[in-house]
C-alpha cells in the first residue's frame, strides 16, 4: 500500500469514526429526550384526565365522561386512552362503563401497586410510549374529599387511567436528523480527501521519488534525476539532491578510474562503486602492508611463508601446495603442501613442464574441462593451479585442491587477488634472490664451485647448535695434495689449477649431499660427513685418496703427471667437544701424516699433540 493510500485511509477512518461517535451521542440524546418529553406529555394528559373524572364526579356528571376522555385524546394526540375501575369502586358502584376494563397487566399491576408504569414498545414500524398512572382516594387535605362518597381510605387506588402515545414521529424525525448529519460528514470527509490528495500528493511523489533515488544510490547507481512539481523548500531539496548525486557520480566514477590503475578491472565485479572503491583501498592497504612487511623479511623463505600465510589465513585455503620452479632446468621443488601427497605424478618435480599451469604459463582450473593437466594422478579432487614467473631463473606455482566444487568457485574468484600479492612479492623476491646470489658468490670458491673458508665460518655456529639439538656427528677430514708446490714450480700454476680443480671433482663426487665440501685452503680441503659411520667415513677416505692418486694430469706430449694425497681424520664429538677443536685435530692428523712419509689416511689420537699445546 502506498504511503498516500495509507494516509488517505486512517483520515477516512479517523473521519468515519468522528461521525459514527457524533451519531451514536446525538442519537442517543435525542431519543432519551423524545422518550421525556412524551412522558411529560403522558404526565400532564393523565393529570387532566385525573382532574377532569374529579371534577366530573364531584359535579355529578360521571355519565358524560366517556365524551371527555375522547376530547381529551384527540386534542392531546393520544393514540387510546381509557380507565378502569379498582375492586373496592366496582364493590361500590358496580363495573362501569364497558370500555372500563382492565385490559392488560400493566393495567393490573398499577392497580395492585398504586405505582405508576411506563413502557415504550417498539417494531420496525412503529413506537408507542404506554403510560398507566394509579388515581387515587385523596382527602379534603388534599383539597378533595373522595372518601365522602367511595368506600375507601385516604391513598387507596380508585383506578387506573391509561393512554398509548404514538412516538414513531418522533423516531422518524430522529432517523431524518441522523440521515442528515450523515450526509453532511460524509460530504465533509469527500471534501477533506479531496483536499488532502490535491495537497499531500506532490508531496508524496516527490518522496517516493526521493526513496527510489536513494535505494539505487545504496547499490551504487547515482544516476538519478530527482525532480518535483511543489515549489519553495522542496524545489531546493531537489536541487541540492540533484546536485549532490552528480558530484557523487562524477566523484567516484574518477576514483574507480584511478584505482584501477593499482589493481586491474575484475578484482571487484560490483556495479556499486563505493563498494568496488572501498574493495579495492581496503585490498591495496592489505597488498601495501604485506609489502611493507617482506621487504624487512631477511630471506627468499621468509617471504614464501608469508605467502603462505595469506593463502591460509586471509583466502582461507585448506589444501595447497607452494611450489618454486627453477626456469633454467625446470627442476620444481616443493616449498610447503598441507597435504602428506601431492596430486601431481613424481616426474613433474624433475620436470616442470610436465605440469600444465607452468608450461602454459596460465592458470589451470580442473573443473574447466576433463583431466585437463596430465600430470594430476588424483581422483575426484579439483585443482586451481596458478603459474608466477619470478624472473629468468625462478617461477613459483601455487596449486589449490578441493573436493567442493563451490570452494573451487572461491578459489577461482580469489586468483587475480592472490596474483596481486605474488606482483607484490615479485621485486622482493627477485632481490633476496639477487642478494641470495651475491652472498653465495661470496661464500664459495670460484675456481672449484666449493664452498669457501668464510662460509665455515658463517655456518658453523648452525652446524654447532644444530649438532647439539640432533645429537649430529661429523667425521672431519683435513686433505692436502703432496708435494703440490713442485707442480706450480715445474708444470705452471694452470696445471697446479687443473689439479685443484680435479681434486675438488673427486671430493663431489665421493660425498653424501648432506655432506660438506669446502676449500680450506690454496690445495688444502675440508670435508665434514654427517652422522657417517667410521668403517662408511674412511671408506669416503679410501676412495676419496685412490680416486685422487688414480687421476693422471696431461702436462705435456709424452709426459703426465700423477699425484697423492694426505688425509688427516677427526671425530665430532669424540675427539673434541666443539666442530673448530675438531677441525684443528684434523689438521693435527694430517700433519703426522705430511711427517711420516705423506700419501696416507691418519686418524687423530690425543697423543699428536706436542705437550703443552692448547685449543
Ligand atoms: P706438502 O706436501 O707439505 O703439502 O707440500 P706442498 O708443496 O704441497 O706445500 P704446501 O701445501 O705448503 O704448498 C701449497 C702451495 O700451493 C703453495 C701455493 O703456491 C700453491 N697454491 C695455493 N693456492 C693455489 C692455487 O689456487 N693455484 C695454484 N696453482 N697453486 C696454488
Ligand atoms: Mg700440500
Ligand atoms: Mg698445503
Amino acid at each position: 500500500m502506498t504511503t498516500k493510500s495509507r494516509l488517505l485511509l486512517i483520515v477516512t477512518i479517523m473521519l468515519l469514526g468522528l461521525t459514527a461517535a457524533t451519531i451514536v451521542n446525538i442519537s442517543l440524546n435525542f431519543r432519551e429526550y423524545s422518550i421525556n418529553s412524551a412522558v411529560e406529555k403522558s404526565q400532564m394528559a393523565a393529570n387532566i384526565v385525573k382532574d377532569g373524572l374529579t371534577a366530573h364526579m364531584v359535579n355529578g356528571i360521571m355519565d358524560k365522561r366517556q365524551y371527555f376522555l375522547d376530547k381529551i385524546a384527540t386534542s392531546n394526540n393520544i393514540k387510546s386512552l381509557w380507565i378502569a375501575r379498582g375492586d373496592k369502586v366496582i364493590a361500590q358502584y358496580g363495573e362501569g362503563l364497558y370500555t372500563e376494563t382492565i385490559r392488560d397487566s400493566i393495567d393490573r399491576e398499577v392497580l395492585r401497586t398504586g405505582e405508576s408504569i411506563q413502557k415504550i414498545t417498539e417494531n420496525a414500524k412503529n413506537s408507542t410510549l404506554r403510560v398507566t398512572i394509579p388515581y387515587k382516594a385523596s382527602t379534603p387535605i388534599d383539597n378533595t374529599n373522595c372518601i365522602s362518597c367511595h368506600n375507601v381510605n385516604r391513598g387507596d387506588t380508585l383506578g387506573i387511567i391509561s393512554m398509548e402515545f404514538d412516538i414513531s414521529e418522533m423516531r422518524s424525525s430522529g432517523m431524518m436528523t441522523i440521515l442528515k448529519i450523515l450526509g453532511i460528514n460524509l460530504l465533509f470527509i469527500v471534501v477533506v480527501l479531496a483536499l488532502i490528495n490535491y495537497y499531500v500528493t506532490p508531496y508524496l511523489n516527490l518522496f517516493s521519488n526521493m526513496q527510489s533515488g536513494i535505494k539505487k544510490a545504496y547499490s551504487g547507481d547515482f544516476t538519478h534525476q530527482f525532480f518535483s512539481k511543489v515549489g519553495g523548500d522542496a524545489k531546493n531539496v531537489v536541487e541540492q539532491m540533484n546536485s549532490l548525486f552528480r558530484k557523487m557520480q562524477e566523484t567516484f566514477g574518477d576514483i574507480k578510474y584511478n584505482l584501477a590503475t593499482f589493481i586491474p578491472q575484475g578484482c571487484v565485479s560490483s556495479s556499486d562503486p563505493l563498494y568496488e572503491a572501498k574493495t579495492i583501498i581496503s585490498e591495496l592497504s592489505d597488498i601495501y602492508k604485506f609489502k611493507k612487511t617482506i621487504e624487512l623479511d631477511a630471506s627468499k623463505d621468509e617471504v614464501y611463508t608469508r605467502i603462505i600465510d595469506i593463502l591460509k589465513l586471509k583466502y582461507h585455503v585448506g589444501h595447497f601446495a607452494f611450489y618454486e620452479v627453477n626456469n633454467v632446468t625446470s627442476e620444481r621443488k616443493l616449498i610447503y603442501s598441507t597435504e602428506e601427497d601431492t596430486i601431481c605424478f613424481e616426474k613433474t618435480n624433475k620436470n616442470a613442464l610436465e605440469c600444465r599451469a607452468y608450461r602454459t604459463n596460465s592458470v589451470t582450473v580442473s573443473t574447466e574441462f576433463p583431466n585437463l593437466c596430465q600430470a594430476c594422478i588424483a581422483l575426484d579432487i579439483n585443482y586451481v593451479c596458478i603459474p608466477f614467473n619470478i624472473n629468468h631463473d625462478i617461477s613459483l606455482t601455487v596449486s589449490m585442491t578441493s573436493q567442493n566444487r563451490d570452494e573451487v568457485e572461491l578459489m577461482k574468484k580469489n586468483i587475480s587477488s592472490i596474483r596481486h600479492y605474488l606482483e607484490a612479492a615479485k621485486p622482493v623476491i627477485e632481490s633476496q634472490i639477487l642478494m641470495e646470489k651475491l652472498k653465495d658468490t661470496s661464500l664459495r670458491d670460484g675456481m672449484t664451485g666449493l664452498y669457501n673458508r668464510r662460509f665455515l665460518e658463517e655456518i658453523i655456529d648452525k652446524i654447532m647448535s644444530k649438532a647439539n639439538r640432533h645429537k649430529d656427528t661429523y667425521i672431519i677430514m683435513m686433505l692436502d695434495v703432496d708435494f703440490f708446490k713442485m707442480v706450480n714450480d715445474t708444470y705452471g700454476h694452470d696445471v697446479g689449477d687443473k689439479v685443484i680443480v680435479a681434486l675438488s671433482k673427486v671430493l663431489k663426487n665421493n660425498i653424501r649431499e648432506s655432506d660438506l665440501a669446502i676449500r680450506y685452503g690454496g690445495e688444502e680441503f675440508l670435508i665434514m660427513l654427517c652422522n657417517a659411520t667410521n668403517e662408511g667415513a674412511m671408506q669416503v677416505a679410501g676412495k676419496i685418496h685412490s680416486a685422487f692418486g688414480a687421476l693422471s694430469f696431461d702436462v705435456g706430449s709424452t709426459e703426465s703427471l700423477k699425484k697423492t694425497l694426505s688425509i688427516g681424520i677427526a671425530k665430532f664429538p669424540t675427539d673434541g667437544d666443539t666442530i673448530w677443536k675438531c677441525i684443528k685435530y684434523a689438521d693435527t692428523a694430517l700433519y703426522e701424516a705430511k711427517h711420516t712419509g705423506r700419501n696416507k689416511i691418519v686418524e687423530f689420537t690425543p697423543e699428536m699433540f706436542k705437550s703443552g699445546e692448547e685449543f
